[in-house]
């Protein structure tokens, strides 16, 4: 049976073996695993994960696939499907119904590209309240543009808010490119397997909120010094102090400054500094990133 992709669920279904193989084997399966799949689709990479595992658990939006996997998988005795939008479901109020997928240690999945910001923080929690029992790990097809920004290191174009919210909370690494004709139908973009392992915050910041408001702040426009994107924020003359302070120099760019940076960058301030408070902080993608080359 085939199924017609649906553009508003982002649905692009996986070809390629040679990429199932990469996905599965950079999550280093074993049968003590309970995996989080999210979007399984038609169960290309379902199939491929349930031998290995000791549970998976599958949350799936569409309804007539939710059916087709249920009458394929529906007796596999290690596999839980569950039918809704992953973003809005209780997944651990859900799961204590059924002890033997609880708290799901890694997440495999070929996710729907239009939702990736909110998956990664639903996944990972944010600076200001990391995930309570992070994951292992989690093995992500990515759109390739997201997945440089969640490896990029400090100083390079791509390094952006996306890529310090994400490092803070993960380290990130590439597992392979994986090019558009892997999927039926292509997407515009090329894509790549990430593989993030949730960390210990090693240096947490004293004040999450504050980072994740300099943050924001800083990245606000790429071409500009941070001093410019700051300066509703903080007093000029302050921030070129605290700069200083930290052996930066003070016309560094926010792409400039390492995860270690900005957690000292916030420790250093107290909320007398700021000028004009403001308390957002999201996994969303660049707002004013120019186009990477
Ligand atoms: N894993 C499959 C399908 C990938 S396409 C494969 O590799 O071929 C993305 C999948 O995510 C689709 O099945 C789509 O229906 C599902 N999806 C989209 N939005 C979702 C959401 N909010 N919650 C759960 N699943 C979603």
């Amino acid at each position: 049976m085939t199924f017609q992709p649906r553009k508003r669920f982002a649905q692009h279904w996986l070809q390629s073996e040679k990429t199932l193989h990469q996905i599965i084997s950079a999550a280093e399966l074993s049968q003590n695993d309970r995996v989080l799949e999210i979007g399984p689709g038609t169960g290309i990479l379902t199939r491929q994960l349930l031998p290995l595992v000791q549970s998976a658990v599958a949350v799936e939006i569409d309804r007539d696939l939710c059916q087709h996997l249920a009458k394929q998988l529906g007796q596999t005795a290690n596999f839980l499907l569950l039918q809704g939008d992953f973003l809005s479901l209780e997944l651990d109020a859900l799961l204590s119904a059924w002890p033997a997928f609880q708290h799901p240690n890694k997440v495999v999945a070929n996710i729907p590209y239009n939702i990736t910001g909110p998956i990664l923080e639903k996944l990972l929690g944010t600076i200001n309240a990391p995930a309570a029992k992070p994951f292992d790990s989690i093995v992500l097809l990515v759109q390739k543009e997201v997945a440089e920004r969640l490896y990029a290191q400090p100083g390079s174009r791509a390094f952006g808010a996306l890529s310090v919210r994400v490092q803070y909370l993960a380290t990130c690494e590439l597992i392979c490119p994986v090019p558009a004709k892997a999927f039926h139908p292509p997407p515009k973009v090329d894509s790549a397997v990430v593989r993030l392992r949730p960390r210990h915050v090693e240096m947490p910041a004293d004040n999450p909120r504050l980072m994740g408001t300099l943050i924001q702040q800083g990245f606000s426009s790429k071409r500009k010094m941070l001093r410019n994107n700051l300066k509703g924020l903080i007093d000029r003359d302050r921030l070129t102090h605290l700069l200083e302070q930290l052996k930066l120099n003070p016309q560094v760019r926010a792409e400039d400054l390492s995860v270690a940076n900005w957690v000292a960058l916030s420790n250093q301030l107290n909320t007398g500094d700021l000028l004009n408070r403001q308390d957002t902080e999201h996994i969303t993608e660049d707002t004013d990133s120019a186009p990477l080359p």
